[in-house]
């Protein structure tokens, strides 16, 4: 209420005296009093004035209005002189007016001030802000003098202005977002009520705490140097994720938006909008977690992986002296926990062994899982290859310990290849290709170990890789070729058989060793359509021979099989396409397989082994006593023949020396264990008369070898066929 501009008391007085004259002119009808000039001045403002001046006496009748009430209540003062102004105020102002009235009426020369409203002549109502002074001890008055102003536009403003408040409030009050105000020198000047919600503090003491005492203290730094900004009127908004602890002491991240409004004279400060995106961190949290961990054992992933070993390459070309190290890392023998004991068990192994890992290492260094038993262990910032050793022997002390899963102890051992970053090493493909090279070799020199990534390794990976281009290309130009070479009867010196063994004319290399390309064969996949060539090959050359003649019906050829391609599962139907192709009788076809196609996955083979044998296609076990040489597979494994390794057989005829003794003792059991089981043997590489004696003497059934003859081309092997169908064995 602006009452500065209101008549004071001593105006009122004033007013009064004027009236005075007024009204006793006008409603008694006395005769009019001699006016001064400042009289008649009042008396003209009073005429003319916007306000309105009314005399009442003590019951409230009226005893004087101005004419300006006729302009605000559309009354004329005649109309309203004579009677009761209670008649004319609102019912429910009457009350505190009366009040106001009484209190005047007890303190002559007193002013009060009251509002109300009061009857228009058209039934609305005005407002009315008035000062009343008690004259009723003015002799000149006797009354009580009211000045009345129209506050109508003021209230219905204010009114407005408390509802768009209201609404505003509630706006703000119900926003799911929490909305602050912080005045320049850090204090909480408005808060909207969530705020007590969300951080469980109660209003009135949430507004006395700093507003920082609950910010994060990693997001602190950040958050004041922004407000410094906008404060030095650098910036008009900024927006940051900030965690604001909560009475509970828990930590929620929320995305602030601060404007900056310390212009504005309504705010005067930093507005702060604040929505809680703590449940969207977390999913992207996460999100980001599966993206870069592996789900079974949470390390990291192979993305993930990668992402750090390429961090380190480009740490080492900041510092060209920084040494990192990488280890390979493959669980020995893990089917075997899969296929024995269950996944559920082989998960836990996985679970467990990523544990043991982790301790292994410090916190700088990073374990991932790159897949099924494969691990991975990036040592950081290492200082030589023997800090790296060091790793690699803890490694394996910690995987001696049984671990314990489904109640049962299992042992477990990786085979482990380390590489380290040299100068040489250009990118991260390399590295790792260098670590899975030595992990290669680890495999290779027996389980449990470790080898180091060196230059000559390296080149047998490139051996390995240019073998495999060139195998493929001899593959589709028709390179390969299969030679024969004969297995005898050693009792009565008959042919029996031919066992196909594949040769590869180099056009430039010259002459490569099967021993050399059928592993590179077998580990790319190669082997299956190569195979599947050798089958084509062996069988219409057989075929061939069989049609011989009468005495040649009953020749065989005898394939090798490699693991990967007894796994095939169109094995089967592929051998019986060709036995079909080439009419031949199954019985003529021999299959030389090795053991440790049997032990990888002895239930898929008993399954393939009975196909086969329901196919009534011959198997042999080739390289017998290399291997597990597991008496108990032979039964599971009920084979037509075993072929006795080489390494067996060349040192049977040197005398005295006891690995001789031994191998002939080992012979000699093969040979009645066989004999027993209804088994034929066949002994490999017979290269001398005298070893050739020996093995009849041990009744050992066939025999293979340079003394009778080398593996030869086709065409060769059909001449040696019908030329040597009956070797004289003297
Ligand atoms: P293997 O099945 O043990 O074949 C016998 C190997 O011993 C042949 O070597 C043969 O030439 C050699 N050999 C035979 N008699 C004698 C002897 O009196 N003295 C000596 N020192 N060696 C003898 P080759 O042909 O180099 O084959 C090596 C290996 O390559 C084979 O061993 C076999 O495992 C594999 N292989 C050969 N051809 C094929 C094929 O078509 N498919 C598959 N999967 N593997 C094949
Ligand atoms: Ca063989
Ligand atoms: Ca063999």
């Amino acid at each position: 209420m602006s009452r500065d501009i209101f008549q004071s008391e001593s105006q009122n007085k004033r007013i009064a005296l004027v009236l005075n004259s007024r009204l006793q002119s006008e409603t008694v009808g006395t005769e009019m009093p001699r006016l001064s000039v400042s009289d008649n001045l009042f008396s003209a403002l009073i005429q003319n004035s916007t306000d309105i001046i009314t005399v009442l006496n003590p019951q409230g009748i009226v005893l004087y209005e101005s004419p300006s009430v006729q302009k605000i209540t559309g009354f004329f003062p005649e109309e309203l002189v004579n009677k009761n102004i209670f008649e004319f105020i609102h019912p429910q102002d009457a009350e505190s007016v009366l009040q106001s009235f009484s209190a005047l009426l007890e303190y002559p020369n007193q002013a009060g001030h009251s509002e109300f409203r009061f009857l228009k002549k058209t039934g609305d109502w005005c407002h009315l802000e008035v000062v009343g002074t008690n004259l009723l001890n003015d002799p000149q008055v006797h009354g009580i003098v009211i000045n009345s102003r129209d506050i109508t536009e003021r209230k219905i403003f204010q009114q407005a202005l408390a509802k768009s408040e209201a609404k505003f409030r509630s706006l703000i009050d119900n926003s799911s977002d929490l909305i602050f105000i912080i005045a320049a020198e850090g204090d909480i000047s408005f808060i909207n009520r969530p705020i007590s919600d969300a951080f469980g503090y109660r209003m009135r003491r949430l507004s006395a705490l700093r507003m920082l005492s609950l910010v994060h203290h990693e997001d602190i730094d950040e958050l004041t140097s922004q407000w410094d900004e906008m404060k030095s009127g650098r910036i008009d908004l900024f927006r940051m994720e900030v965690r604001f602890k909560n009475v509970n002491q828990a930590w929620n991240v929320y995305e602030l938006t601060c404007i900056n409004l310390l212009e504005d004279l309504s705010v005067q400060g930093i507005l702060v909008n604040a929505r809680d995106v703590t449940q969207r961190k977390n999913t992207e949290e996460k999100l980001k977690f599966l993206a870069l961990n592996d789900p079974l054992t949470s390390l990291a992933n192979r993305t993930y992986f990668s992402q750090c070993i390429e961090n380190q390459f480009q740490r080492r070309l900041r510092e060209p002296d920084y040494l990192f190290s990488l280890i390979f890392l493959d669980l020995d023998h893990f089917k075997m926990v899969n296929d024995g004991l269950g996944h559920a068990a082989g998960d836990q192994l996985l679970q467990q062994i990523a544990k043991r890992l982790t301790t292994c290492v410090r916190s700088l260094d990073i374990v991932a899982r790159l897949g099924g038993d494969e691990f991975a262990i990036l040592l950081a910032d290492v200082s030589s290859i023997e800090q790296v050793i060091r790793v690699a022997d803890r490694i394996r002390k910690v995987l001696k310990t049984p671990f314990v899963l489904e109640g049962k102890e299992v042992f477990s051992s990786a085979s482990m290849g380390i590489a380290l970053s040299t100068p040489e090493t250009r990118n991260p493909d390399e590295l790792l290709r260098d670590a899975d090279t030595a992990l290669y070799r680890a495999k290779e020199n027996g389980r449990g170990g470790y080898e180091i990534f060196d230059q000559e390794m390296h080149l047998r990976a490139v051996n390995f890789l240019h073998i495999e281009t060139e195998l493929r290309k001899a593959l589709d130009a028709n390179a390969l070729e299969l030679y024969y070479q004969p297995i005898f009867a050693l009792s009565t010196g008959k042919l029996k058989g031919m066992e196909a063994l594949i040769r590869w004319k180099h056009p430039y290399q010259g002459f490569i060793e099967p021993d050399r390309f059928i592993p590179i064969a077998e580990e790319t996949g190669l082997i299956e359509s190569l195979g599947w060539w050798v089958f084509q090959e062996a069988c219409s050359k057989l075929k061939s021979w069989n049609s011989l003649g009468q005495d040649f019906s009953d020749l065989y050829v005898s394939i090798n099989l490699s693991t990967r391609q007894f796994k095939q599962t169109a094995l089967v139907e592929k051998i019986t396409d060709a036995l079909e192709d080439y009419a031949i009788n199954p019985s003529r076809l021999c299959l030389e397989i090795t053991e440790s196609v049997l032990i990888q996955d002895p239930e898929a083979a008993t399954e393939m082994f009975s196909s086969l044998r329901d196919l009534g296609v011959q198997l042999f076990m080739d390289d017998f006593g290399t291997g597990y040489s597991s008496l108990s597979y032979l039964q599971r494994f009920p084979v037509d023949a075993l072929k006795i390794d080489r390494s067996f057989i060349r040192h049977i005829n040197e005398e005295s020396s006891r690995g001789s003794m031994e191998d002939m003792e080992i012979v000699r059991a093969i040979a009645s264990l066989a004999k027993n089981l209804g088994i034929h043997v066949i002994a490999e590489g017979i290269e001398q008369q005298a070893q050739l004696r020996l093995l009849q003497d041990m009744n050992c059934d066939y025999g293979q070898g340079f003394l009778f003859a080398k593996p030869m081309e086709a065409e060769q092997a059909q001449n040696f066929i019908l030329a040597n169908f009956d070797m004289q064995l003297t």
